[in-house]
């Protein structure tokens, strides 16, 4: 750690520890004992942000991205800190990202038909008061993507993180308010609760001012909202294969592949998983991984320990290896790894309990195949059936066509790391909430507005 590293980890050690003393989080904007209160304020804070011009929450969000871009470190340590998992230089750029990158007001567009009969227009418009539910893998990302968003639509937003990064979600919560404070906005555009649970989630989820629910993250909490009765976003779970046939660049797919793989200690649920190889090209691949890009290739019995530790007797992730580098998860099974190492790879089976569960560790399985269909039907397996994330490599565009159209994914990237897609090294925006499961794709402003009609009969059209 250099002198400045240490003095943040310090300074976020002390916030989390003042935090924990106190047993409340007093004097922070947007933080309530009780779920209900919560949504009061949500309300509240609705009836002023609802007659907002747009250029108002414009100014907004300007501050809430210079204030993200001026925390990204306190944030990134924050949330390595609590959770912990992930790491501090790749959560630094992905706060940095969310700022430049999530788009504000100008992702909200108007359509219009003029004629002999009038003017027609149809504008998007807030839900009002919107209820999200948070990961633990990208705390404060996802509630900076989502805030961003749902405020440029006009909405303000209750949030019911992960309890395992409450701190970090109260943080940035009131990083939020003290943006619209200083534009001139209202306070609690976003609430939380000082203690999450599965009972305020059930309270904001029923609450009759709620009328859109945002869930970010596992089969558990995508089920839960879109049973809830009301309009749901679910951005859920995924297993991203990423294919590798003998038409690509193989140094530079072995390159990207492991960039994206461990981006984050592999969290990002867009993030590569497993590797399906066409066998004349996977002994290149391996070469390429192992001897450029710090990786570790485990025998069987390291295989066999890595299954003993990372999951529980049921088949369910052990919590404590996710998001952990590759390094600790190797000293857990005895292995004593050089600080080059970023990455554990083998090759093995499709059914491989490391390849083909959603693991969210920088440990890559890959699955040698004979020939392109097998490529394709195989990726197809592990992916699920989430319609998530899926990568390629190759050259071939009938390929590429065929495994985009197969897979039939929310994102795919061809040809680079996983990251790319989140505008990351990519063209596109950014957002750390991407709704596979209901089909909204990556979300942005316009995904938390509705469509609405407005129109004047036989006047204003002036052509
Ligand atoms: P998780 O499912 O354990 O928790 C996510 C959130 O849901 C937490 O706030 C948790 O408290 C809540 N929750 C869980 N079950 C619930 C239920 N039955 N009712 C109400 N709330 C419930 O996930 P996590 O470990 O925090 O995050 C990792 C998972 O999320 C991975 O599966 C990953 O792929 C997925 N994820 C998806 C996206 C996306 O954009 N699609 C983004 C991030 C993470």
């Amino acid at each position: 750690m250099s002198v400045d590293e240490r003095m943040v980890h310090d300074i976020v050690q002390k916030v989390m520890a003042n935090m924990q003393i106190t047993g409340e989080v007093s004097g922070m904007h947007g933080v309530f004992k009780d779920m209900n209160a919560a949504v009061d304020a949500s309300i509240e804070a609705q009836k002023k942000v609802r007659v907002m011009p747009l250029d108002q929450r414009e100014k907004i969000i300007s501050v809430i991205r210079k204030k993200v871009h001026e925390n990204a470190e306190m944030l990134a340590n924050m949330g390595v800190s609590e959770t912990g998992m992930g790491n501090v230089g790749d959560k630094i750029l992905k706060h940095h990202l969310t700022a430049e990158k999530t788009p504000g007001t100008e992702d909200i567009t108007t359509t219009a038909w003029s004629g002999d009969r009038g003017l027609t227009l149809v504008e998007m418009g807030p839900f009002g008061v919107i209820g999200a539910i948070t990961p633990a893998t990208n705390p404060s990302e996802t509630v900076i993507c989502n805030c961003i968003g749902m405020l440029a639509g006009g909405n303000t937003v209750v949030f019911n993180p992960h309890p395992n990064a409450k701190k970090t979600t109260i943080f940035t919560i009131n990083l939020i308010n003290e943006a619209s404070l200083e534009a001139g906005g209202p306070d609690n555009i976003a609430v939380t609760v000082e203690e999450p649970t599965m009972e305020s989630s059930g309270i904001m989820m029923k609450h009759p001012a709620i009328h859109l629910l945002v869930a970010t993250g596992g089969p558990g909490v995508v089920t839960a909202v879109l049973s809830s009765g009301k309009r749901a976003i679910g951005a859920g779970a995924g297993n991203p294969p990423v294919l590798v046939d003998e038409t690509a660049d193989i140094r530079k797919a072995a390159r990207d592949i492991i960039n994206g793989c461990t981006f984050d200690n592999n969290l990002p649920c867009i993030a590569e998983k497993e590797i399906v190889a066409a066998d004349s090209i996977a002994d290149e691949l391996m070469h390429y991984m192992i001897s450029e890009n710090g990786c570790y290739l485990a025998d069987r019995e390291i295989q066999e320990k890595l299954v003993q530790t990372v999951l529980t007797p049921k088949g369910g992730l052990n919590r404590k290896c996710v998001g952990r580098s590759a390094r600790t998860l190797l000293s857990m099974v005895g292995v004593e790894a050089g600080p080059e190492i970023r990455c554990i790879v083998f090759e093995g089976e499709k059914e491989h309990p490391l390849i083909s569960e959603e693991l969210m560790m920088p440990i890559l399985g890959l699955v040698r195949v004979k020939s392109f269909e097998e490529g394709v039907e195989t990726a197809l397996w592990l992916e699920h059936g989430n319609r998530h994330s899926a990568h390629i490599h190759s050259k071939n565009v009938d390929h590429i066509t065929a495994y985009a159209k197969a897979l039939d994914t929310a994102i795919l990237v061809k040809n680079g790391p996983s990251y790319a897609a989140l505008g990351f090294g990519g063209e596109g925006y950014c957002t750390f909430t991407i709704a596979s499961r209901t089909g909204e794709g990556l979300t942005s402003a316009q995904t938390f507005t509705k469509r609405r009609r407005c129109t004047m009969s036989d006047s204003l059209c002036i052509r």
